[in-house]
């Protein structure tokens, strides 16, 4: 055990890497230290550096209780349960430790080493910073517990250990950084330290830092009121200096990232402009976001890849040729995948779904912006609509704790299950998560996402559909202004961020785009023209598949990020 240790490390110090610090990873369904999609896009893009053989460590914190474990009431009321997982089942502890000091206290941390291994056998590190260790007080045990738990100060606090640990964790294993990739603003603080390795070298430290900014909207900026930061944080540089790199009024972790990096980029095309907007002054890039093509390809596709696309995961360009695979064999790889999704749905609910039907998926974050209840607009409307051609609906997702609106999402979403009771099939399935994505993702015919414009930064799921055929129906935001051609690659919903009308407006036409494409483009051609919905499903793979993963983010990062 000690010598596999030790050759691990060995793997972590022989040359220069790109760190890429993150809050929250989603890697695999046994280790819940994500919430949403900014973990598991850290998870994929870790499995990517793994393949593509990119010298790169992930930095995280090792939080014992997870996010939480969600259980609904009958009536949709959120309950949260801390997670159990053992973390000595999956990571290493290593012998090592490093301190910070909160309020005067040090508080020491130790590092877990988990191994992801690429496709030729290459393997990647990710660091899952603890500070759960006797030396510490209990207070100080329970800052890497939660993920995104407690109040303001619990944050600065996780931040101060994952930015400024995380930071000193590298420099005392002895791993040469080449490039810090803060994957948003959480781990800002590790730029404060790393001045004071430069000897307050703005310029030296800038050249060093790497920010990829995912929030379009001002107030999802995480900030502090100076006094708190003052009180909790050593002094790592001046009060002057402080708030001259993270703004007069209050310690903004975003305005930090931006002033001590040579490289900030937005997760999308359209998301770039929006931040550009946010953050005047500053050049931002857009590298949009992709998945894993490996990890969320259901394996009867999988298998379908590697008799006509071989290669296909260390290449997923090959995915250009998907016309290749014929439709049969398309269609039934489709049918089992649907067909393990809808005994497990009707297993955990009692819903009673059917595999003949036309299933549309809805899983994501419960928060406003999300709008899980647009559909459900005009009932009335919806009723008419299932009359003519069934359909199904299968929603999921977690809300924030402290998030009472995403809460409320969810209890709306089941009164209007109860609403349509015999009427139309709707299941919300507990728990969402990674495993739970890979079947949704996977099983569904439909993948609705309708966000409130400009508020999807990208989004990923749809992408993890693409890969599997499933066909896009999507509001003009994020990704999918990059992906959709209209009946060809999927649907659109509503106006373009290019078109003059007004809010209102845009949601009336959002809202009749909806009913009306799904009665009159999606149901019809879904069970009266298998041949032409075969054919978008081999579009979804050929042409959304073959770009929005995240083998071609990684060569962009490294091209113009990292080099
Ligand atoms: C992919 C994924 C997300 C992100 O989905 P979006 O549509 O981008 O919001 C969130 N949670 C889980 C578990 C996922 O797998």
């Amino acid at each position: 055990m000690a010598d596999k240790k030790i050759s691990e490390l060995k793997n972590l110090v022989n040359e220069p890497k790109i760190a890429y610090f993150t809050m929250e990873i989603g890697l695999r369904e046994e280790i819940p230290t994500y919430s949403g999609g900014l973990g598991i896009l850290a998870g994929d893009a870790t499995k990517s550096a793994a393949d593509l053989e990119i010298p790169f460590v992930a930095v995280t914190l090792l939080n014992h209780k997870g996010y939480f474990t969600q259980e609904l009431t009958r009536d949709g009321r959120q309950i949260e349960h801390p997670v159990k997982w053992n973390p000595k089942k999956y990571l290493t502890p290593l012998p090592f430790t490093t301190e910070v000091h909160i309020r005067g206290r040090r508080v020491l941390i130790k590092p877990w080493l988990y191994t992801v291994r690429g496709a030729s056998g290459a393997k990647v590190h990710v660091l899952f910073l603890d500070t759960d260790l006797p030396e510490n007080i209990l207070k100080d045990r329970q800052i890497s517990n939660f993920l995104y738990g407690g109040d303001a100060k619990y944050r600065l606090k996780q931040e101060i250990v994952l930015g400024v640990g995380g930071a000193r964790i590298l420099k005392s294993l002895g791993v040469d950084v080449k490039k810090y990739h803060m994957n948003e603003g959480h781990a800002a603080f590790l730029t404060l330290e790393l001045l004071r390795m430069h000897n307050f070298n703005l310029e030296e430290a800038r050249k060093k830092c790497v920010f990829t900014t995912h929030t379009p909207v001002a107030a999802g900026h995480d900030h502090f009121d100076y006094a708190l930061a003052e009180e909790q944080m050593e002094p790592l540089v001046a009060p002057e200096l402080l708030r001259k790199l993270c703004g007069k009024e209050n310690l903004n972790m975003t305005r930090l990232a931006f002033n001590m990096s040579s490289y900030v980029n937005g997760v999308a095309k359209r998301h770039k402009q929006i931040s550009e907007k946010m953050f005047p002054g500053y050049e931002i890039h857009a590298i949009t976001n992709g998945v894993h093509s490996s990890t969320w390809t259901h394996p009867s596709f999988r298998k379908l890849y590697n008799k006509y696309l071989p290669s296909w995961e260390a290449e997923p360009e090959l995915f250009i040729r998907a016309a290749i695979i014929p439709n049969e064999e398309i269609w039934k790889a489709r049918d089992k995948a649907k067909s393990e999704m809808i005994d497990y749905v009707n297993k955990k609910t009692k819903a009673g779904m059917e595999k003949n039907v036309l299933t549309i998926g809805f899983a994501r974050r419960a928060t406003a912006y999300k709008r899980h209840n647009f559909i459900f607009s005009d009932l009335e409307r919806l009723k008419e609509i299932a009359k003519i051609h069934p359909f199904q609906i299968i929603f999921a997702g977690k809300a924030h704790p402290r998030d009472l609106g995403g809460k409320q999402i969810i209890r709306e979403v089941f009164k209007n299950i109860k609403k349509l009771k015999g009427k139309i099939k709707i299941a919300y399935l507990e728990n969402y998560d990674i495993e739970m994505a890979k079947k949704l993702t996977s099983g569904c015919d439909v993948w609705l996402n309708n966000p409130e414009r400009p508020m999807e930064a990208s989004g990923t799921s749809g992408m993890k559909a693409a890969h599997n055929g499933v066909l896009n129906f999507s509001v003009l935001d994020g990704w999918w202004l990059e992906g959709f051609v209209e009946g060809v690659t999927g649907w659109a919903i509503g106006p373009g961020p290019n078109e003059k009308i007004n809010l209102a407006k845009a949601k009336k036409r959002e809202l009749e785009d909806l009913y009306s494409k799904l009665e009159y483009a999606i149901l019809p051609m879904y069970y009266d023209r298998r041949d032409d919905w075969m054919e978008m499903m081999e579009n979804s793979i050929s042409k959304l598949a073959y770009y929005f993963n995240t083998h071609r983010m990684m060569r962009r990062y490294v091209l113009y990020a990292y080099l």
